[in-house]
């Protein structure tokens, strides 16, 4: 039985009407079809119902729709499009993060000497080479990972720049991590150095310790407190539950402390696509070609009720009927499912099998 996915996605688009984004006649769609090269773009539509006639009728492997707002989004030209705004978009990608799970599924071989190991490395361990070939998988936990941040960030937006959760939505890209969309008319006007600003302000960049700290009797003591607004509060919080910041430090010790509170803070996001004032992003409510999971669209305070494991799966769109799998290098744990011991074989549901042979090697042998 050879995977036929097209038929899997074609029925998903038949089943399901995805929900169109708002303001759908200002967007640029942009989408890559199965057997096809590249990308068709400058696509536009007036209303959902066209939009899913066209998934159904073309059943995308990705499907994407501009942050931005253009008075003629289908013009080929990105200069014809009349650039009216952009929504304020964050990503974080659990790729650029080392999770502790990375251990149990990602796997990398060099191509200079021939080592190989499982977890997330720079550079070959043995040789230094850094052509290396990656083999990287996602799990609960990492989605758990890039689910505290994106409820960092929330925290940020909120707080420091008075962004209602209202004007927020988060998706779960149906892969490595969510992003999260900020609809406000204001916000929509800001340039790439003015979203370079937002990015650097939630990644916590450029705080210099020594404006935070001021002398005292025997040493040195953090300047503000818990309620004070910006990183400065955030920092005191922080502090307060470290013992050692309630005495008097040393400068170095001091600042130390500062800088390590600030990267518990932070919000780790991906800038470039912040700073991008015309991206293509994955249209909730599609499915993930590489995955086979559904862009996920959520609400803050549903993310905010909802663990990583309830999040894949709600994200899980395909059937689970139990098929034969054969792989050679199977993932310790790979979405919501645990391989502790070896095996050449295994029944798995479909959605996951699936997952396991879009993004890796496994072959699906029929059904069990
Ligand atoms: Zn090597
Ligand atoms: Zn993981």
């Amino acid at each position: 039985m050879s995977l036929d996915v097209v038929k899997l996605f074609k029925s998903y688009y038949a089943r399901n009407t995805v929900p169109p984004p708002s303001s759908i006649e200002r967007r640029e769609f942009a989408f890559s079809l199965f057997n096809s090269q590249g990308m068709f773009r400058h696509i536009a539509f007036s209303n959902g119902e066209e939009m899913n006639s066209f998934l159904r009728e073309k059943v995308p492997q990705h499907a994407y729709y501009s942050t931005a707002y253009y008075s003629d989004p289908a013009a080929q030209d990105m200069d014809e499009k009349g650039w009216l705004g952009a929504d304020l978009v964050f990503d974080i990608d659990v790729d650029h993060i080392n999770t502790p799970c990375k251990v149990l599924h990602d796997t990398w071989r060099c191509r200079d000497c021939g080592a190989e190991g499982w977890g997330m490395v720079e550079k070959c361990p043995s040789c230094g080479s850094e052509r290396l070939d990656r083999q990287t998988w996602v799990c609960d936990q990492c989605i758990s990972v890039a689910r505290e941040e994106i409820l960092k960030l929330v925290d940020i937006l909120e707080e420091d720049f008075g962004i209602s959760r209202d004007e927020m939505y988060v998706a779960f890209s149906g892969h490595r991590g969510f992003h999260l969309h900020v609809e406000n008319k204001l916000l929509a006007e800001l340039d790439q150095e003015a979203r370079r600003e937002l990015a650097d302000y939630v990644r916590g960049l450029g705080i210099d310790p020594d404006l935070y700290i001021v002398k005292a009797r025997r040493g040195y003591v953090y300047r503000f407190k818990p309620d004070d607004p910006g990183w400065r509060g955030r920092i005191a919080k922080l502090l307060m539950l470290r013992e050692e910041a309630g005495a008097e430090l040393a400068r170095e010790e001091l600042r130390r402390l500062i800088l390590e509170c600030v990267a518990e803070a932070r919000a780790n996001i991906d800038e470039k696509v912040t700073m991008d004032v015309k991206r293509l992003i994955r249209l909730p409510g599609t499915l993930h070609g590489k995955t086979g999971l559904k862009v996920l669209k959520l609400t803050v305070q549903q993310l905010e009720a909802m663990d990583a494991r309830s999040v894949l799966e709600k994200a899980i769109a395909l059937p689970d009927e139990p098929v034969r799998v054969e792989m050679e290098k199977w993932p310790k744990r790979v979405l919501t499912s645990v391989f502790p011991d070896e095996a050449d074989e295994r029944t798995l549901p479909l959605y996951l099998a699936v997952y396991l042979a879009l993004n890796g090697k496994a072959r699906i042998l029929g059904p069990a």
